[in-house]
């Protein structure tokens, strides 16, 4: 190794799902949404001019911060956006995990950006355990430590904890920052955001990604009490002003401001979630009670790897995780009913082909 190797960071990045360049690909493996975005976000584009781009973006992020901050009933000072949620979270660990002694703790099976940032910035970690049915168990974050991160509905399991178990958590720990990651809040369970005014280290980060189909755009936030944004928007200015594009700002605005369509998109994949549950079960599979737009599901006789696979062979793109605990999963986005029909036809097929070589 050369001599400036050595003072090089050496880290493990993080792995995101694979995008195809082969748009034909039924893409069911990094949850994003299969409609289009709002009907406004299309005119924003159409009606920019390129000159426009001479200028640096608006640094505040005002309109957008006004924005949600309307769609939410607080006020522009209890909004932080990023670029994307990774870049809200990214920032949250930087600004709020500077605990020396004591570790941050998560899941040990959740995100898997988490323990890369944790690693990035230096940060402390324990990764708690979930029980035998994948729920997060929270006796393994009783005691100090230096910040909590629970996505919830957590990923990839799907499942949703609680609110109260989430205020309980608050309560007893006062001494560090705790993170609600609801990326997919808005396909099942409740909002921690109303607990906010309650509790002042609490931080509940959302995405475009998902229920906005805006994951293209790159566009996060985070709420919370105005101190804490405050020590957020400090980070973010130590580190880059202009983080979000002209463009980005307006297209969020656009998508925020069109609620009939987002509730509609919304009710879409969840009536598409639960008949395909049932389809699920039906072809013999299992999976924890899904609150997202993704199903965790595990199948009775065959690996998950194998079907993965053989599904990709077929151009039906899910993902896979090579893990412990979670090796024998495959987590399936919640596509279009045409979509699902296609996953469901290529499934059948392919146990039923499994099935036919067993019994021979
Ligand atoms: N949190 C969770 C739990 C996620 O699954 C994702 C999506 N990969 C993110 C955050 C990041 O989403 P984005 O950066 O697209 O907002």
């Amino acid at each position: 190794m050369s001599e400036w190797e050595k003072n090089v960071k050496k880290l493990i990045p993080y792995v995101p799902g694979e995008q195809p360049k082969d748009k034909n690909v039924i893409k069911l493996n990094t949850n994003e949404n299969p409609y289009p975005p709002a009907p406004a976000v299309q005119e924003v584009l159409e009606d920019f001019y390129a000159d426009e781009l001479r200028r640096y973006p608006e640094p505040t992020l005002l309109e957008l911060r006004s924005t949600l901050a309307d769609f939410h009933g607080i006020s522009p000072d209890e909004v932080f956006v990023g670029v994307g949620s990774d870049d809200v979270l990214a920032m949250s660990f930087l600004t709020f995990f500077g605990d020396k002694k004591r570790p941050v703790r998560f899941p040990d099976i959740t995100y898997s950006f988490y323990d890369v940032w944790c690693e990035l910035f230096g940060i402390e970690y324990e990764r708690i355990p979930v029980a035998e049915d994948l729920s997060i168990d929270l006796t393994g974050y009783e005691g100090p430590c230096g910040g909590i991160v629970i996505a919830n509905p957590n990923a990839p399991t799907g499942l949703y904890l609680d609110t109260g178990a989430l205020c309980h958590v608050l309560e007893s720990h006062p001494e560090c920052v705790v993170i609600v990651d609801e990326a997919y809040v808005d396909f099942g369970g409740e909002s921690m955001l109303r607990y906010t005014d309650h509790y002042d280290n609490l931080l509940v980060v959302r995405t475009f990604s998902k229920s906005r189909s805006l994951a293209g755009s790159r566009i996060g936030y985070a709420m919370g009490q105005k101190k804490l944004i405050s020590y957020l928007l400090a980070a973010r200015d130590s580190f880059n002003s202009y983080t979000m594009d002209t463009i980005t700002q307006r297209i969020g605005v656009a998508s925020v401001k069109d609620k009939a369509y987002f509730d509609r998109q919304v009710r879409q994949i969840i009536d598409t979630r639960e008949m395909s549950k049932n389809r699920l079960l039906e072809l013999g599979f299992s999976f924890p009670e899904s609150s997202t737009n993704f199903i965790f599901a595990t199948h009775e006789r065959v690996p998950a790897e194998e079907i993965f696979e053989k599904l990709r062979d077929r151009g039906i793109y899910v993902r896979y995780f090579k893990k412990p605990r979670i090796d024998n999963y495959l987590r399936i986005t919640v596509g279009t009913d045409e979509q699902m029909e296609q996953l469901f036809k290529a499934l059948e097929e392919i146990l039923s082909f499994k099935a036919k070589r067993l019994s021979s």
